[in-house]
């Protein structure tokens, strides 16, 4: 089983809190779809003997791209790596990008998952974060995406914005939900460096939400997503029965996947590869017939605290039989030791052979991955 990620760089305007690789000059456009068919090509060999079970358009704005050229990249997919019968593809969309007759030409294209970037339904926090859409976008974007027969709908939501209430988030999750999406995507707000956002923070401009809110609102999207039956199988992941995301999951438990396009990332289980962040370079190389990339080998410790940091952020927790096998009875027995403390304090519980997370524990999730990494 595999998965394949292709990165589309463009965007009209950057986010405030953005900083994903992408450029808001989309005259390479063209270019950049014929380089990413040929990157296909050149590395057809990537994901020898795997079945890619998913494959995924994120970006960027994928939903800048007209269905023709999604339609390219999903046939060079198609010939150059080995789908399985069904496999899961979605396109990351934009509000504001549903125009007339795209979601149906999608739809043809074989794309059977979309994923709306909702953010939010309050118009001044869109506002706030520099999104080009506003609510009224959101639900048109909505009402086209069902009314075309998309029925694997995921919706992202951003929470912990300064200034935004409790009432504000329970106001986003109820309007989302009351519309039949399978799967929710909500990520509490982080500033990076080198984003609006990172400069308003570091001039004093922007005031972070407060701890006791971030709990609160945790417990609230927890909670709401739960009353509508939600099962909550990873920290900021959400999916009615059967609509866990297939390409996340993969990830989340190594699954190898090959990632195409400017600073896409690539993980074989032996090493992770990631392409240079410019789409100039980038076309550039791949017309030489050269893959702008670097590469790290990954020792064993290496893989194993990275199994640990993305398995212990989901409902299926981390297998200490899968530890075991894997690597050695040494870290086995060094993650039974150390979780006896959180499985103490009601932060983790242990059921059978796997190491969960309770509600609690996945408020405070980062400090206990870091507590849990091995250096051995
Ligand atoms: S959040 Fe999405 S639309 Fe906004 S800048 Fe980032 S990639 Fe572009």
């Amino acid at each position: 089983m595999a998965g394949v990620y292709i990165h589309i760089p463009f965007c009209k305007s950057l986010c405030g809190y953005c900083d994903f690789y992408s450029i808001t000059d989309n005259s390479l456009k063209a270019a950049l779809v014929q380089a990413l068919m040929r990157e296909a090509s050149l590395r057809s060999s990537y994901l020898e003997g795997e079945q890619v079970e998913t494959i995924y358009l994120g970006g960027g704005t994928p939903s800048l791209l007209e269905p023709d050229e999604t339609a390219a990249l999903l046939e060079a997919v198609r010939n150059n790596f080995s789908p399985g019968k069904n496999p899961e593809i979605t396109v990351e969309v934009n509000p504001d990008d549903v125009r007339d007759g795209y979601i149906g030409a999608l739809r043809k294209t074989g794309v059977n998952r979309i994923s709306l970037g909702l953010q939010s339904w309050n118009d001044k926090l869109l506002r706030y974060m520099g999104r080009r859409h506003d609510a009224a976008q959101s639900a048109r974007a909505l009402d086209i995406v069902f009314g075309e027969g998309i029925e694997n709908v995921s919706a992202d939501l951003i929470y912990g914005l300064p200034g935004m209430t409790i009432a504000d988030l329970r106001s986003d999750l109820e309007k989302t939900l009351a519309y039949p999406v399978k799967h929710l995507s909500a990520y509490h707000l982080t500033i990076e460096d080198g984003t609006r956002f990172g400069k308003l923070k570091k001039e004093g401009k922007l005031k972070e939400a407060d701890e006791e809110t971030s709990a609160s609102m945790f417990g609230v999207l927890g909670a709401v997503c739960q009353e509508h039956g939600f099962i909550h199988y990873e920290i900021s992941n959400f999916a009615l029965e059967g609509y866990i995301s297939r390409h996340n999951s993969s990830y989340w438990k190594q699954v190898p996947y090959i990632g195409l396009g400017p600073s896409a990332h690539s993980f074989d289980r032996r090493s992770r590869q990631w392409n240079v962040s410019d789409v100039k370079k980038y076309i550039r190389a791949i017309e030489k017939g050269e893959i702008p990339s670097e590469r790290e080998e990954l020792d064993r410790l290496t893989v194993f605290n990275e199994y640990v940091m993305t398995s212990l952020r989901t409902m299926w927790g981390i297998d200490l039989l899968h530890v075991e096998e894997m690597y050695d009875k040494e870290l086995h027995d060094y993650l039974v030791n150390l979780s006896d403390r959180y499985i103490r304090y009601g932060l983790m519980k242990r059921e059978k052979n796997t190491l969960i997370l309770t509600d609690q524990g996945k408020m405070i999730s980062d400090n206990i991955i870091a507590e849990l990494l091995a250096d051995l």
